[in-house]
This record gives C-alpha cells, structure tokens and sequence, in this order.
C-alpha cells in the first residue's frame, strides 16, 4: 500500500515518548501542586493581620461621633473592602482544599430530588427569589461529599441570581440519562457571550469587571466549582446567551443506570 509508514514512530520510540510524556505530566503536577501549596500558605498567613485590620477598623467606627461624615463615610468604604478581602481569602483556602488530592471527597449515597429540594427552600427563604424546580419524579442518586456538593449548588445559584433581575425565574433541573446525573441551573439574566464562556471557570476572571464590586463577587465561584465537579467525576459546562440567560450544567456520576 502507499501509506507513508516511515512518517509514523518505531515502536521502540513510542515507548520513549510514552516515558518522556508521563515525566513531563508528572512534573507539571508536582508545580501544580505546590502552587497549590503556596496559595494556599499565604492566604492562610494574611488571614491574621487582615482580621485584625479589620478589627481596628470596626473599633474606631463604634467611636464615630467624634468623626466627621466624610471620615465616617470612608471608615465605611475600608470597612467594606476589608469583608471583600476577607471573601477573597476564604475563596482561595476553598479553591486550595477543592485541588488538593489529600482532602477526600467522596461521601455518602445521596438522594439529589431532595438534596436540591432543601437547597431551593434554604435559599428562598434567605433571597426571596422566584426559584422553581423540574426534578425528575424518579429518584436520582450520587455518591458524593455533601457539604462539597452544597457549595457548587451554591456558587451556581447564587450567580443565577446575581446576573439576573428581581421578577425572573430561576429554574433547578435534575435529570438522568444513563449513569449521568444531570444539575442544571437557568436563569434569565445578562448571559455570558460565547468567547467568554470558557473563561468564566478561570480564577479572578469577570466577564465586567467594573460590575464585579458592586455584585460583591471574588471571581472564584465558578474556579472552585468547577474543581469540585471535576473532583467528584464530573463536569460543569455552560451554554449562555447574552441579553437571555445562562444555564450551568453539572453532571455527576449517578448510580444506578437510566435511559
Ligand atoms: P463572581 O464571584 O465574580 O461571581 P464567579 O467565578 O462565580 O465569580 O463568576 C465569574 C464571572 O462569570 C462573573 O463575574 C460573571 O461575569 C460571570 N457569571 C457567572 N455566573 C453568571 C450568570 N449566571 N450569568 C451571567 N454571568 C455569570
């Protein structure tokens, strides 16, 4: 035949890329890890004197009266940057715990038609939203970490009601198809452009950053999420269009197997 076998590797060579391959993934674990580490290490350390800043801050501010309006006023900005700081810290640690391979996060069976029905009355009751569910009227069900489940549901209910307004609907849908479990969480809100979509599950990134204040988020909500649905075997994607909404698909592994 006229195939060009020459241009394809002896299998001597494959053995030798193969190698030269694992090496190098293995390497670049190992950096991943200790950046890992060293995030984790530092946002631990500014932990301490932040608090405190924010304790001498709180201080002066129940002493007000002697202060002017535009002191108090700019007590109340550093005040209020120092939460977001403290916000930003606890986001890291939870990013750095999410990736580390020590911290185990399989769990226990969980029923998700009443796991996601708990969330939805926590949360309704907290937000006053519009939340509805469509689950599934077969029961679906997960091995999983719980309070690792809770805080990916969280990041995604949260955002769904961040980028959308007071009178729209938010909808929690769960499915299965084979051994998928299927989460989805939709909203009506601002939508996320097509380039931007992948972007949004890396770390401190905002599709506007001058709203990013005023939403009062860290940037790392999805990042965290993300690393704890590839963690427990599984995945988070989001198909979005701006002006209309976003749904945020979470798919785990379920058990028991459906068609
Ligand atoms: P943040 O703390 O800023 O919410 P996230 O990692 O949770 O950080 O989200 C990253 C960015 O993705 C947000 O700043 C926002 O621009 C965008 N985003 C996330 N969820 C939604 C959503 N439901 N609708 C529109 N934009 C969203």
């Amino acid at each position: 035949n006229s195939y060009p076998l020459n241009l394809y590797p002896a299998p001597s060579e494959i053995k030798v890329l193969a190698q030269r391959r694992n090496e190098i993934l293995t390497q670049l674990a190992s950096v991943k890890e200790q950046q890992r580490q060293f995030t984790n290490a530092v946002a631990h350390e500014l932990r301490s004197p932040l608090s405190l800043v924010y304790g001498y801050l709180q201080r002066s501010q129940k002493q007000s009266k002697t202060l002017t309006e535009a002191q108090k006023e700019t007590l109340g900005m550093a005040i209020a940057e120092a939460e977001r700081m403290t916000m930003i810290l606890q986001d890291l640690i939870d990013l750095a715990r999410a990736e580390s391979i020590d911290v185990p996060i399989s769990g226990e069976v969980i029923i998700l038609n009443d796991f996601i029905r708990d969330i939805v009355s926590m949360t309704k009751k907290f937000e006053h939203r519009q939340i509805e569910t469509e689950l599934s009227a077969v029961r679906i069900r997960a091995q999983t970490n719980r309070d690792y489940l809770m805080q990916v549901l969280d990041h995604l209910i949260s955002n769904a009601i961040k980028h959308s307004d007071l009178n729209t609907t938010i909808v929690i849908m769960l499915n299965q198809v084979r051994d998928a479990a299927i989460i989805q969480v939709r909203d009506h809100g601002s939508g996320i452009s097509s380039s931007q979509q992948e972007l949004v599950f890396e770390p401190f990134y905002r599709t506007d950053p001058s709203r990013a204040r005023s939403t009062g988020g860290t940037g790392l909500g999805l990042a965290i999420a993300k690393t704890i649905a590839e963690r427990m075997g599984g995945t988070i994607t989001v198909d979005s269009h701006p002006g209309e909404g976003s749904t945020f698909t979470l798919i785990l592994p379920a058990i028991g197997t459906r068609s």
